[in-house]
Parts: C-alpha cells; structure tokens; sequence
C-alpha cells in the first residue's frame, strides 16, 4: 500500500496497523504528506467548522517540586528567578483576554502540592466573573483530592501530558520517583472527575524512536482524551538533556494530522513550541488538521522565567497585538475564531 491508501484507510477507519502508522511517520514524500494534512484539515473542517478556538494561556507560576530532565523550570535549575502570579494578576491577564473575545482560560504552572490551597479560590473567582467561560488547569501530578478541589471551585478541564507511553523511555525523560503509571493514574483521576482531559508527547524527545511514537498514538486513542497537545521537544541549556537537537516540525504535523483522522472530535492545538521551530508554524498546525491555538496572557515581566524550553520568550508580544496578528493569519486562510467556549462535542 502507498502512503496516499495508508492515508485513506485511517481516513475512513480512524485506525490503522502499527506498520501503516509507521510508514506515514517515516514518509518524506511531499506529495503524499500534503494529501496526510489535506485529508486531516478536512476533516477537522468537517467536525470543527472553519472555527479555531484561542485558548488565554496564563503561567501561573514556574515553582516547581518536580526535576523533569528536558524542562526549563525544574526544581533543579537554579539560574531563573521563581514567582507565583497574584490573584490580581491572574484576573487581569483573564480579563483582557475576555475581552479579546477568549472564553478559555488556561492556568498552567510547576507542580505545587499547595496549588488547590493557592488556586481553588481563585477558580472560583474567575468562574463568577466570567459565567460563559471555561478554566483549564495544567499543573501536573496532583492528589486526587487536589484535582477534586479544583473541580469542585469549577475548573472544566485538564491538560496533562503522557510525555511518552514507554516505560523505559518515561524513565529516560525523568528523574528517579517519577513513574509512567503514576501519571496514567493521575490521568484516569482526572476523566472521573468528570474533567475534560488532554493528553500528549513530545516529538522527537531524546531516545524517542518512531515505535515510541505509535505506543503514543495507541495510548491516546486507548484514553481518548477530549484534548491531544503534541508539541516538538526543545532542548534547554540549563537541564540535562539541553544538548540533545530539537525535534521535527514536520513530525509534529504528521503527528497532528494522524490524531485528527483517529479522533476527529478531539481538540487539538497548534502549539507554541512548534511556532518557535518551524516558520509559519502556527498556522502550519491549523492546515494539518489542529483547531486550537494558545496566545499567551502571562504578564510580560515574568515571561522569560517562564522558560520550559529555550526562543520561547522571544515570541513574547503584547497580548492584543499577538491576538490582531492571529486573528488576521486565520483570517487569511479562510479561518474564523471561536466566540464560545469551545467544548469537546462529538459529532
Ligand atoms: N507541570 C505541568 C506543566 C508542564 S509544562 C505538567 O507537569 O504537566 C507543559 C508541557 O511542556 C509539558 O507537559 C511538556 O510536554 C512540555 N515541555 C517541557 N519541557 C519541554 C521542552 N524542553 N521542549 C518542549 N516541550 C517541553
């Protein structure tokens, strides 16, 4: 079979063998990659409308109790300055991006046992501002009582990263303690909880091969998760793994446009780490089938500490001018932004 009937296969089927899934992983054909993303954005078209969804990404905080050997804010990186974001200052990072338009707010962070203490409040605060509008939580491994807080203070979903579905390879990524069965656990605490759950990897990750990435994709359909963030790695200087090259855009894309054809429903965003790679990336994403892109409301001078990978501060504008240059690049390719929500539905 030709990539092009590979395509079409998990086209119609939503699935596909192990053998087919690597042959599209490993294809460099042009050709039969543009017909890969053609075949996703149609669908994503089919499913989502021409509407992508702009997640307000607030970094809440970059203190850390985790030593994640490829992240910039590791507990062990001691050359970057720690800070918690406000109350204040998370309502008013929400506040101008409600008013942009956004009705997701995505409050992400290292991973802090006190982060209910600390955040469940203000969840709740955000969630009487603004009653048309979801919040998000990216914060790690947490107790399920924790979760059960912050679900509770009125948080609707939860990214989460598998980061690898291979245990050897999870150990390779991370420090002793840390276990790819904890996190798989904290993931099905999550879906309980009636959360909207997004799952996903790194591409290109060090000592990841193209089998680790198939064992991904078989984990992801396995959990189908509402949400699917799949972004390249991007080596940090300050971490162990900071000499290892970075991953491929085109990777990446392949990797979006294969989640689109399992899960058309899914959201799946065009990440920044893949902007930060890849020209034009931003919208690249889009055009491989992804629906959703994350501009980023954190505060400007807290930004560079906000380093999980290196070049990402230098995309750092002003929320509104970042908003007018996404809207018009949507805009340009026949895109129009999401004015609700932007729950998973399943159509
Ligand atoms: N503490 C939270 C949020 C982590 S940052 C958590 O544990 O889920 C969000 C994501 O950034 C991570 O899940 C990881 O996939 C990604 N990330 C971290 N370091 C990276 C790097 N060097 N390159 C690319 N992506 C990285």
């Amino acid at each position: 079979m030709t990539v092009t009937d590979l395509v079409d296969k998990l086209t119609l089927e939503r699935d596909l063998d192990d053998g087919g899934l690597e042959s599209i992983l490993n294809c460099n054909e042009p050709e039969e990659l543009e017909h890969l993303y053609s075949s996703a954005r149609d669908v994503s078209i089919r499913h989502h409308g021409n509407t992508v969804h702009l997640r307000a990404l607030v970094e809440w905080s970059n203190v850390c109790r985790n030593d994640c050997l490829y992240c910039g804010i590791r507990c062990g990186n001691a050359s970057l300055s720690r800070y918690t974001l406000s109350t204040d200052e998370i309502l008013d990072a929400c506040s101008r991006a409600y008013a942009l338009g956004l009705r997701t707010f995505v409050l992400q962070g290292g991973e802090n046992p006190a982060a209910a203490e600390i955040l469940a409040p203000t969840v709740s605060l955000i969630k009487s501002f603004w009653s048309d509008a979801a919040v998000t939580l990216s914060l790690g491994e947490l107790p399920f009582e924790t979760y059960e807080l912050l679900r509770n203070a009125g948080a609707d979903r939860y990214l989460l990263r598998h980061e690898t579905a291979d245990k050897a390879h999870y150990a390779m990524l991370h420090p002793e303690g840390m276990a790819l069965e904890n996190r798989m656990d904290c993931l099905r605490s999550l879906k309980t909880l009636g959360y909207q759950v997004g799952t996903g990897m790194m591409v290109g990750s060090p000592f990841q091969s193209t089998r680790n990435l198939v064992a991904d994709l078989r984990f992801i359909q396995e959990l189908r998760p509402e949400m699917v963030g799949i972004g390249p790695f991007i080596p940090h200087k300050d971490t162990p793994l900071g000499t290892y090259p970075k991953g491929s855009a085109e990777l990446t894309l392949k990797l979006y446009s294969i989640v689109r054809l399992m899960l058309p429903d899914a959201n799946i965003p065009s990440t920044t780490a893949l902007s930060v790679i890849e020209p034009e990336g931003r919208i690249k994403g889009i055009l491989a089938g992804a629906n959703v892109i994350m501009p980023n409301f954190s505060p400007l001078p807290h930004r560079a500490d906000y380093a999980i990978y290196e070049g990402k501060a230098s995309l750092s504008l002003e929320a509104e001018e970042n908003q007018k240059q996404i809207e018009k690049e949507l805009h340009n390719h026949g895109y129009l932004v999401g004015k609700d929500r932007g729950d998973y539905q399943e159509n």
